[in-house]
């Protein structure tokens, strides 16, 4: 079956076609780390995760590498603004390495508790100076990049086309004081000498001096490193498609000298608040998952909530929302819970895999697969251990670790019971009565069902 994907740069759902049969390399734009990132910001890393888990599921082995942005970063995207670490460092009086490492952590343990899978490298961006600097160097010999000001510029000129992704706000349309230093509009830092910050901890050494890179080069300086000149998915929110990924596109194929970069750029929309604001830190109404998970909610339940909106829509956040999201997941569990057997082949239920290969494969559209689920739940024809394996099967794109679900049975347990379904098979019952009651004797209750049993732990043991 055809995966679709809506690429950003033709704006319409193309043909899913890999450079390297089999294979797919993906870099995924990664946080900033100086605060907590808020569930907005992680719905766009559970969509990459959805990505990702579907392109296994249509049997491609991935690379995927997320990057840390633990340099000195600007509050606003134009290379303007104050350093956000250096704020966090100064309110919290630790160092800005501190704090990088801090919500790097933190960070990481968000991905763990949404059961988002991890990339195969989370390279940080201040361990990859060396590689920025090599990338600069390259624009500067092949006629990028100017020094003005006494930071290094990229050339927008010098381009045949800049903004391959659109969106290209002009001089006037923007609230933003422009850089007297920039020759066009559009040019961006490459390399900062002059800091516009006071007490500038990052600072490397350079061919043009002591100071630290532009927001925009670290990323294609590591996703060229670890996945190479031409690699096939590029993601991120969307947020960033006009001006960083414009950016990143521009350095990346001037510096290389080819075209494309990449293949597909996908962007994740946002999540807004319930009075359509853009959740952000900088007007002070983000939620966290800690928040969240204060109030009672798994994260699972933020995690179901968003499999309901396409990531292309945007996800209106609100406490109703998440309540039945919460509720719906809840009642899933239970039913989980209830047909748990041993996984069987899939016969009669192939349609309902047909159906589901179907909506993940149109540009990954999970609100679709949650209502073939819904149906399935429903269908009274099909045997519970059908239903079952199509659910773990399901739930390799969901990621709501369903087949993880209630008491753990020892493997010795299972073994045993296993020994008893092929003693009942060739009809020695004597036998198979037996290996029951030794079961009982390890506390654990076999209930025969029609397409197989099910194991629970006895009432009366503890
Ligand atoms: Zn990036």
């Amino acid at each position: 079956m055809d995966l679709r994907i809506f690429n950003s740069l033709s704006k319409k759902k193309e043909k899913f076609i890999p450079i390297e049969k089999g294979k797919v390399k993906l870099y995924t734009c990664g946080p900033t780390v100086y605060d907590f990132v808020h569930i907005g910001n992680l719905r766009t890393f559970i969509s990459g995760d959805i990505i990702k888990r579907v392109l296994k599921f249509n049997g491609y082995k991935v690379n995927h590498v997320m990057n840390i942005t633990d340099v000195g970063h600007l509050t606003s995207d134009a290379d303007e603004g104050e350093d956000k670490l250096v704020l966090a460092a100064k309110k919290s009086n630790k160092s800005v390495w501190d704090i990088a490492k801090f919500y790097t952590s933190a960070f990481k343990e968000n991905l763990r508790s949404l059961h988002i899978q991890p990339s195969d490298k989370l390279p940080r961006a201040t361990d990859h100076i060396k590689e920025q600097i090599a990338m600069i160097r390259k624009l500067e010999s092949n006629g990028f990049a100017y020094i003005s000001g006494g930071n290094v510029y990229f050339d927008t000129s010098q381009l045949k086309k800049y903004g391959k992704l659109g969106g290209i706000v002009e001089v006037g349309e923007t609230r933003i004081d422009e850089d007297k230093n920039k020759r066009n509009s559009h040019d961006f830092v490459l390399w900062f000498t002059k800091s516009k910050f006071q007490d500038q901890d990052m600072k490397w050494d350079s061919p043009w001096g002591k100071g630290y890179p532009g927001w925009h080069i670290e990323c294609s300086a590591m996703a060229t490193k670890y996945l190479g000149d031409h690699f096939d998915i590029h993601m991120g929110g969307e947020d960033l498609a006009y001006i960083h990924h414009n950016n990143e596109i521009a350095q990346s194929e001037s510096s290389i000298g080819s075209e494309p970069w990449v293949n597909y750029w996908l962007h994740s929309a946002f999540l807004v608040n319930n009075d359509k604001t853009k959740m952000s830190k900088s007007k002070g109404n983000i939620t966290t998952l800690i928040n969240l998970e204060e109030n009672g909610y798994s994260p699972m339940d933020y995690r179901y909530l968003t499999l309901g909106t396409h990531y292309r829509k945007q996800l209106i956040f609100s406490r109703d929302g998440l309540d039945s999201a919460k509720n719906a997941r809840a009642k899933l569990n239970q039913f989980v819970l209830k047909i748990k057997s041993k996984p069987i082949k899939i016969v009669e239920g192939e349609a309902y895999l047909t159906q589901f290969s179907a909506a993940i494969n149109d540009d990954f559209n999970t609100a679709k697969s949650l209502s073939i689920l819904s149906k399935l739940m429903k269908d009274s024809r099909l045997i519970n251990g059908e239903k079952y394996s199509l659910i773990l099967k399901f739930d390799e794109i969901f990621g709501l670790g369903l087949d993880d679900l209630g008491e753990n049975i020892p493997t010795n347990i299972i073994k045993l019971a296993e020994e008893r379904e092929k003693l009942r098979a060739i009809k020695k019952y004597d036998a198979s009565d037996k290996v029951r009651d030794k079961i009982e004797k390890h506390g654990y209750t076999l209930l025969d069902e029609i397409d197989g049993y099910r194991i629970i732990k006895s009432s009366n043991s503890n």
